[in-house]
């Protein structure tokens, strides 16, 4: 029930018509019965610092930030935690006194379905297709799971060079090498953790895949096959990857991790995982 007292959380985005986090933060508030409401915030990208000072002024307890917001709202932060400096973006905000703070549970929630895995990370190579918005967070999660090597590939040149020349965080940087598209038959044999961050193979366009049936043959059978993707799920990546005997891992543990992350911020007490896991189930199912 909305009070006089309701409390205003969100996420900012545009277009965000789209985005899970309503129904799942919204179930987790209804579930703790916390006076909160979380709303899909259309922000486009001129509106962003008239939209960040008036969430100011009405006094927002936090919000998350998603495309295409997460780097442009960087300087309007009093404070961004050392992960989200690390990756150069924000999703997730909250007021300290009269201060914003930022910071990226992208990370939190990309490595916790890797966290009981019997893999000796201080050995693995991480093989990552993309280098946009979310392949940063998941380079700066390889490095810290301990990967040795973080090939990134992806298909235009100077693009790749741009990402290699953006890290500053010395650990990053020893590790990372980045490759053009046409180098994955050298590199898929080496994998250990193989991670699709592009949108390819995301509805409506379900049929297709990063990888041909070719490449993904040369995928070892005790690799990690992870897809950033939530729906479909599996996607045709994970489905040839699975044949190929390895472990598939599809988004949406990560969404539900990197949007409780963020609850028990704003909240600042222990949030009902369970609870946004079964409520993003039903709003797929919905879709
Ligand atoms: P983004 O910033 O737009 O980056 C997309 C990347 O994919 C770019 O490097 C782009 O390269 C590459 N790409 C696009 N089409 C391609 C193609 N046909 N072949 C090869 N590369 C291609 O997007 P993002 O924010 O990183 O998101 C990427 C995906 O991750 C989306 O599907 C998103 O839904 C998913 N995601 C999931 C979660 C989760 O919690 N599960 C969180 C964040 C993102 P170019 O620049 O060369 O086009």
């Amino acid at each position: 029930m909305i009070t006089g007292k309701t409390k205003l959380l969100g996420v900012m985005g545009y277009p965000v018509e789209h985005s899970m986090s309503p129904a799942m933060h919204n179930a987790a508030i209804a579930h703790l019965k916390l006076d909160y409401v979380y709303l899909p915030l259309s922000v486009k990208p001129e509106a962003l610092t008239t939209a960040f000072a008036g969430l100011a002024a009405i006094n927002c307890t936090g919000f998350n930030v998603t495309i295409p917001h997460k780097q442009a709202i960087l300087p309007l932060l009093s404070e961004i935690s050392p992960v989200a400096q690390a990756v150069g973006a924000v999703n997730t905000v909250w007021r300290q006194g009269d201060a914003w703070v930022g910071t990226n549970t992208d990370i939190v929630g990309f490595l916790a379905p890797l966290q009981d895995m019997n893999c000796d990370w201080n050995s693995a190579v991480a093989l990552i297709l993309g280098y946009g918005g979310a392949a940063r967070a998941v380079v700066a999660a390889c490095a810290q799971l301990g990967c040795p090597t973080i090939h990134v590939i992806g298909r235009n040149l100077q693009k790749l060079q741009q990402f290699s020349a953006s890290w500053h965080d010395a650990d990053i940087t020893d590790k990372l090498q980045v490759h053009v598209w046409d180098k994955l038959p050298q590199l898929i044999p080496q994998a250990t953790l193989l991670v699709n961050t592009t949108p390819v193979g995301m509805h409506p366009h379900a049929e297709a895949s990063p990888l041909s049936v070719a490449e993904m043959m040369l995928l070892p059978p005790n690799a990690i096959a992870y897809d950033l993707i939530y729906t479909p799920s599996p996607t045709q990546f994970l489905q040839q990857a699975e044949k190929q005997g390895a472990i598939a891992i599809d988004g949406r543990e990560m969404l539900v991790q990197q949007g409780a992350a963020a609850l028990k911020i704003w909240l600042q007490q222990p949030v009902p995982v369970e609870v946004m896991r079964r409520a993003l189930q039903q709003q797929l199912q919905r879709e």
